[in-house]
């Protein structure tokens, strides 16, 4: 590769990112950070009706949550800006004129309801109407093909609304290649002349998309399966400006955990997962869509999840970092079949990615969302996260894993107290509450050698004694070592919770 890499990721601002977008932009920048590249991000905001408020702030924030930002980008290192196509307006013209003039590109005055005439009449009679070589010139469409440059022109003048198309070519077999799907041929008499500008000003997607990739530089484009069908046409349109067609690459599409059709919104409703990385707002209607950072997942959970939605390293090797998702990293290992979402999976990465976060950090979080812990030592909270979140997968399991650390048991699991209450359960209790009093220097080591000694000193059962114990600091018989929980509440509230319990008993 002599040339710098160069990709774009080139989302519309039409509401919240999916996790789909995030992939797609995710897979551009390792693929640019693998080369030395740059990764532009660029707003197409040509449909002015689907324009959303607050989407393309929403797509800045989210791809610095996952720690990709773009190079080159709205309000960033500017070099081949503007990046919003609402600022580039004025660029595209000339092009569609170009085409015009060269007899590649035509204009057309059929009205919608004259095409939608068309269609329904080729309806009847059992055919599909395409607006292409086999009835443009026929003198049924309206178009500068069919009438004289003169008329075109007083339409024109005269203020008539028209649409620019692009002149696709009869007979002719398209040899075009992806870098994930290899060599693909289309017979172009099925393409229809698609429009490229109107008279309103605005250039649609496909001649905006040409004509910025081409003066940005863009080496390869990175995109959704979606666009493939219209691979055919930006060849053509590279083609016929005679520039250099960047490589391309389309991803597979991210599929419901059924394997069945794309993920969309609701199958996360229904069952319980977001599809966006953040919480959305919808501006108009006030609905909220839940986020992965808000619902707790770790920035680098969501990235390594993603990065394995249609990629993989062909070995074992499930964890990577983002460092080591750019070195490792090819277009080539991307599958050209959907690639199945699997919510529990993405559960399973923010379980490990909690385990390498740090206890303090942690707690601090913890102790942000409970107003309980609003007054304890923050070092404390640290500790108990240390001894807990093996068990975690968010921080909002904290709580419930953790709770006996910091209040008193208020009742005693009945199903628990079955199981560890027995005749002589508050004999043996009195004697664990001396055992605690006695013990001088209150540590783990001591507390176990003191309680585990008089245990085996006297062949009491282990069971007999460290269920009730459980029972008593917990109120279950869950949570992790119990002498580590005596260690943790000390002396005098290991002494006062037994003591509770054997009132109960
Ligand atoms: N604006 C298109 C989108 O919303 C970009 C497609 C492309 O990358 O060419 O996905």
């Amino acid at each position: 590769m002599s040339k710098k890499v160069r990709v774009r990721f080139a989302p519309s601002p039409t509401g919240p990112l999916h996790i789909g977008g995030v992939r797609t932009a995710l897979f551009n920048y390792l693929f640019a950070k693998k080369h030395n590249g740059d990764f532009v991000l660029r707003i197409e905001d040509t449909d002015q009706n689907r324009y959303v408020e607050g989407a393309e702030d929403y797509i800045v924030k989210s791809l610095n949550w996952c720690g990709i930002p773009f190079d080159e980008g709205p309000g960033k290192n500017e070099k081949f800006g503007p990046y919003r196509q609402s600022e580039r307006k004025h660029l595209y013209k000339q092009y569609a004129d170009q085409l015009i003039a060269e007899g590649k590109a035509y204009y057309a005055f059929d009205t919608s309801e004259e095409l939608d005439a068309h269609r329904k009449q080729h309806e009847a009679e059992g055919k599909t109407f395409i607006y292409n070589w086999h009835n443009r010139e026929k003198g049924r469409l309206v178009n500068s093909l069919v009438l004289s440059e003169e008329e075109t022109q007083a339409k024109i003048d005269a203020g008539d609304d028209y649409v620019v198309r692009f002149k696709s070519p009869q007979d002719e077999t398209l040899q075009l290649k992806d870098i994930i799907r290899g060599d693909i041929s289309i017979d172009t008499n099925i393409l229809d002349d698609k429009i490229l500008f109107k008279s309103d000003g605005m250039p649609t997607y496909h001649l905006a998309n040409i004509v910025d990739d081409h003066l940005m530089e863009i080496t390869h484009v990175i995109r959704g399966e979606e666009w493939l069908p219209s691979l055919a046409l930006h060849k053509l349109l590279y083609d016929a400006f005679g520039w250099e067609a960047p490589e391309f690459a389309h991803l597979p599409l991210i599929l419901k955990p059924t394997g069945k059709g794309k993920l969309s919104k609701r199958d996360g409703d229904k069952l319980g997962f977001p599809v966006f990385p953040l919480a959305w707002t919808d501006p108009k209607t006030n609905e909220v869509s839940r986020g992965y950072k808000e619902d707790g997942y770790f920035a680098e959970a969501v990235v390594n999840f993603l990065a394995f939605l249609g990629w993989n390293p062909g070995t074992e090797q499930e964890i990577f970092s983002l460092e080591q998702l750019v070195s490792d990293f090819d277009l080539a290992r991307v599958n050209k079949a959907g690639a199945r979402f699997d919510p529990d999976k993405t559960k399973w990465f923010n379980h490990h990615y909690m385990q390498q976060q740090l206890d303090l950090e942690l707690a601090t979080e913890f102790q942000a969302k409970n107003i309980l812990l609003k007054d304890i030592d923050v070092n404390y909270i640290a500790l108990v996260v240390g001894l807990i979140k093996e068990r975690a997968t968010f921080v909002s399991d904290f709580w419930e894993l953790s709770h006996f650390f910091f209040v008193s048991p208020t009742d005693y699991d009945e199903k628990a107290s079955k199981k560890a209450l027995k005749e002589g359960t508050d004999e043996i209790l009195n004697k664990v509450i001396e055992l605690v009093n006695s013990t001088e220097d209150f540590t783990v080591e001591n507390l176990q050698t003191n309680i585990k000694g008089w245990i085996t000193d006297n062949d009491i059962g282990f069971g007999k004694v460290m269920m009730p114990l459980r029972l008593a600091l917990v109120g279950a018989l869950q949570g992790p070592d119990v002498f580590d929980i005596m260690y943790m509440i000390g002396k005098a509230e290991t002494a006062k919770r037994i003591e509770a319990l054997v009132k109960t008993i």
